[in-house]
């Protein structure tokens, strides 16, 4: 049986994993790589740390396995960016991350001359220091000799996934596909192709960008351990390829992966659908592996409430703990935390809004706080999916769910509950690496995705909302209320 490797580089490290062509994964290593935090609000990657960090865990995956490797398929963190030599691959200092919020002032400045409304109709995003564009301007204007070199054609501005394919290869070739390039804010959605408008607003030469091509197909190749290649058939940026990943091929299928963060991803098909309050519009791949719409929403913290109940708190020993406590409660009691830590992201966009723990009594107990934690995880969501729902007409009534806190079943019944929606979790919650895992099998033709299957994926698991309308009501008005206290600014509030 034909056997594919799935790379997925994401913001802490880079993860890969072995499949047969029916997408089972065999085995799977991970390195994780240094970050560094120059200043505050400053985060950066070494390219050389994530070339080694695809190679140690490619070497890790593949001791031992013998036979050829049908195809590769990479998934990657998206809007992070590094300047390299075009000919040696040698990096002009470290890569900027996307979380990182250096050009803030300069992306408020061109707010202020109105350029906002502009850059929203050609790339879908906000000028927000979050994607790429600003950041590559940074560079060339702080970085030593960097601003001649890029006018001399010498330089690449690249993604994670062109740094991958590089790393994978010998012959220096910078390729990257729609769904990467549409984070850059360089990168015509409608046209599908490089904005000239855009590279002039941003002072990006348009030839220091990688090669375009389509997210399935020949992509280079990768010359693996032990003297094997294999063609890199299939790339998608992380949202897009667990979407992927989880069968939402067509218009109106919706999947939230909860980490540190929750990401919602709506596929709009090949319509361009204007999202309210904040979303982006984003592209997606088709299960043909073609570019597609989608709507994204973020909230800030997911699972990351769960550490804080462990690290801050010290409420609990590890995150899975999370959930027997809860359950030592059959409700929260009428305690709310609305975990703004970071400020709230969409629909209400207030950065100085902190968070806060509301509607404690004196018979309130620790379970009561895990069960709100839990609970404002989904409500955070809900909000999202609203919006979802309001501002593109789709029902989003069922929510395929993936990443490391899935895991909890009561926050997935929550889930279904406040939504008023059916959950999927599928038994592979790696969806992103499944997702560029299906990408390559469909590139070699050893797979196809049947946009039909409305059913199941296999072993997956359901939960149906079984909670009471007027209960869900009364949860949600106590949500908006507590948000309404911590807001610093008015605007939309669930
Ligand atoms: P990331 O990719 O962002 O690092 P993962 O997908 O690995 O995130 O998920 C880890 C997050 O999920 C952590 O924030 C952790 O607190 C949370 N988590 C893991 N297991 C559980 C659980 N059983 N219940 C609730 N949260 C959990």
């Amino acid at each position: 049986m034909a056997k594919l490797i799935a790379l997925d580089a994401g913001t802490t490290g880079v993860t890969a994993v072995l499949y047969d062509e029916a997408l089972v994964p065999l085995r799977r290593a991970y390195r994780e790589f240094p970050q560094h935090f120059p200043a505050p609000g400053m985060v950066e990657h070494e390219a050389d740390d994530i070339r080694r960090a695809v190679q140690v865990s490619l070497q890790e995956l593949l001791s031992g396995v013998d036979g050829p490797i049908a195809a590769v398929g990479i998934t990657n963190q998206r809007e992070t960016v590094f300047a390299l030599d075009r000919h040696s691959g040698e990096a002009y200092g470290r890569g900027i991350v996307w979380q990182d919020r250096r050009t803030h002032k300069r992306c408020d400045d061109l707010k202020a001359e109105g350029l906002g409304e502009r850059v929203q109709q050609l790339t879908g995003l906000l000028l927000d220091p979050y994607f790429s564009a600003s950041k590559i301007e940074w560079m060339r204007s702080h970085l030593p000799g960097l601003a001649e070199k890029s006018e001399q054609g010498g330089l690449v501005f690249v993604t994670v996934d062109s740094l991958v394919i590089q790393a994978l290869g010998p012959d220096n070739l910078w390729v990257t596909d729609p769904t990467n390039a549409c984070r850059t804010l360089l990168y015509d959605i409608e046209r599908r192709e490089w904005s000239a408008e855009l590279c002039e607003l941003f002072g990006v030469p348009m030839d220091c960008l990688s090669e375009v091509r389509p997210s399935v197909g020949p992509l280079g190749t990768a010359h693996l351990p032990g003297d094997r290649r294999a063609p890199i058939l299939g790339l998608a940026g992380d949202q897009q390829a667990a979407l992927f990943g989880q069968a939402c091929y067509s218009e109106g299928d919706f999947k939230t992966t909860y980490g540190t963060g929750c990401f919602l991803v709506l596929n709009t098909g090949t319509q361009r659908r204007e999202p309210a309050g904040g979303l982006l519009t984003t592209l997606a791949l088709d299960a043909h592996g073609q570019p597609c719409y989608a709507v994204e929403g973020s909230v800030f913290a997911g699972g990351a409430v769960i550490q804080w109940l462990r690290d801050g708190l010290g409420l609990i020993a590890q995150a899975p703990d999370s959930e027997a406590l809860a359950r030592e409660v059959p409700d929260t009691g009428g305690v709310i935390l609305v975990p703004a830590f970071a400020g709230l992201g969409a629909p209400h966009w207030d950065p100085d809004a902190r968070a806060a723990l509301l509607g404690m009594t004196r018979g309130t107990h620790k379970s009561h706080i895990a069960r709100a934690a839990l609970q404002c995880i989904a409500l955070q969501c809900v909000d999202i999916v609203t919006l979802l729902r309001d501002s593109t007409g789709l029902p989003v009534d069922t929510l395929r769910v993936d990443g490391g806190a899935v895991r909890n079943d009561l926050l997935m019944q929550m889930q279904a509950d406040l939504a008023q929606a059916r959950v999927v979790r599928p038994a592979d919650v790696e969806s992103t690496a499944r997702g560029a895992g299906a990408l390559a099998a469909l590139g070699a033709g050893l797979w196809e995705a049947d946009p039909t299957a409305a059913g199941l994926p296999p072993g997956a698991t359901v939960f149906e909302p079984q909670m009471p309308r007027e209960e869900v009501a009364e949860i949600r008005a106590a949500w908006g209320d507590a948000l309404r206290r911590v807001k610093t600014r008015p605007g939309p509030t669930a």
